[in-house]
């Protein structure tokens, strides 16, 4: 019976969505085993309800010292979980702070790991999908046999959700030790930052917009849908929006109900980050461009006359 614990984030005072998505992934590969979630922090029954729809069980390890995050005491306390519940499978969401104490824990648990999966399969053996060569290739890493394993996980790729309706249970686990790095504060992002890769409609723009002027227009587009405005790496490149809405293998990985393309050719690059959106529609000058070998529709025009005109049918659509 495989035990898979999905280690959840919170951050800022909330539970980040790709805590849900680990335990998406968790109840996938389970098969008649358990999809876990583990929870640190302090005062956190809200979120560890929230958790308990998606698992089988809910381990708090809550603390007042682990309010803020610290890998060294994360490591601690999920130690002390792990030598009492013999976790089959780790799940750590490939975030910063994932990306910092996944391998410390792997190391610990003599586990091995695989990072930033997209994939994962135990059909037969154990098989890891993860991109290589900044994207250009994607590879199945097998693994070999081993106790328990560790993986950290793409956000943005497992959003099938599974209802579950799990209980919670108080670990009881209290840090070990006091840590040797304090916490100091933490710097917030600028305010009216969004989060491009869980927005419902995302409205992206690529260097045929022209000119950082001319972003207006997008988010003109965008507040009509509902949507957020993203683009492509020359945008970002050149200053028109910020590095934190960069679709692409170098950038972020979304998968919203509508993509809307603006003059993005359709590099790889590019179509990695946005090819698993549910709909796909380009506009394009260029008749030939890659995108549209993607987009369930396509427009060949110019973004200028497209756009205003759908901007126009849209809001007389809305009333
Ligand atoms: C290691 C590496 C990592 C990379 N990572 C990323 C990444 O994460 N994300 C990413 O996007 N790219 C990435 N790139 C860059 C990628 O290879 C492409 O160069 C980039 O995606 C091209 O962006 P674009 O489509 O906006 O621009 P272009 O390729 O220049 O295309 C512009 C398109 O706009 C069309 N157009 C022009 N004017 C109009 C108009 N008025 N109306 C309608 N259509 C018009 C043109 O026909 C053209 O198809 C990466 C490259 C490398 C080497």
């Amino acid at each position: 019976m495989m035990r898979v614990f999905a280690i959840a984030e919170v951050s800022s005072g909330e539970l980040d969505p790709v805590s849900i998505e680990l335990l998406n992934l968790a109840n996938a590969i389970k098969g008649e085993g358990s999809a876990e979630a583990v929870v640190i922090g302090n005062n956190l029954s809200e979120f560890a309800g929230e958790l308990a729809k998606h698992a089988d069980k809910v381990w708090k390890i809550e603390d007042g010292s682990l309010e803020n995050y610290n890998p060294e005491m994360y490591v601690d306390v999920l130690l002390q979980l792990f030598s009492r519940e013999k976790p089959d499978v780790v799940l750590i969401p490939n975030s910063s702070r994932g990306a910092e104490f996944a391998p410390l824990l792997a190391v610990k648990l003599s586990a091995p790991i695989v990072t930033d999966i997209v994939g994962l399969d135990f059909s037969n053996g154990v098989k890891a999908t993860r991109y290589i060569f900044q994207g250009k290739l994607l590879v199945d890493v097998l693994v070999k046999e081993s106790e328990s394993y560790v993986f950290t996980v793409r956000q943005g790729v497992f959003k099938d959700e599974c209802r579950v309706e799990g209980e919670v249970v108080d670990s009881g686990i209290k840090p070990s030790a006091s840590p040797k790095r304090e916490f100091v504060g933490i710097v917030e992002p600028e305010a009216g930052e969004v989060d491009i890769s869980q927005a419902d409609i995302v409205v992206s723009v690529g260097r045929g917009i022209d000119d950082a002027s001319n972003i207006e227009l997008a988010e003109e587009l965008a507040e009509v849908l509902g949507g957020v405005v993203a683009g492509s790496r020359p945008v970002i490149d050149s200053g028109w929006l910020p590095k934190d809405r960069q679709v692409g293998i170098s950038g972020k990985t979304v998968k919203p109900k509508l993509y809307l393309a603006l003059g993005i050719s359709g590099a790889f690059q590019h179509i990695m980050g946005m090819k698993d959106s549910e709909l796909i529609i380009a506009v394009n000058k260029d008749p030939e461009a890659p995108i549209f070998g993607v987009a369930q529709y396509g427009i060949v025009g110019d973004l200028f006359d497209v756009v205003p005109a759908l901007i126009e049918k849209l809001r007389e659509v809305k009333g």
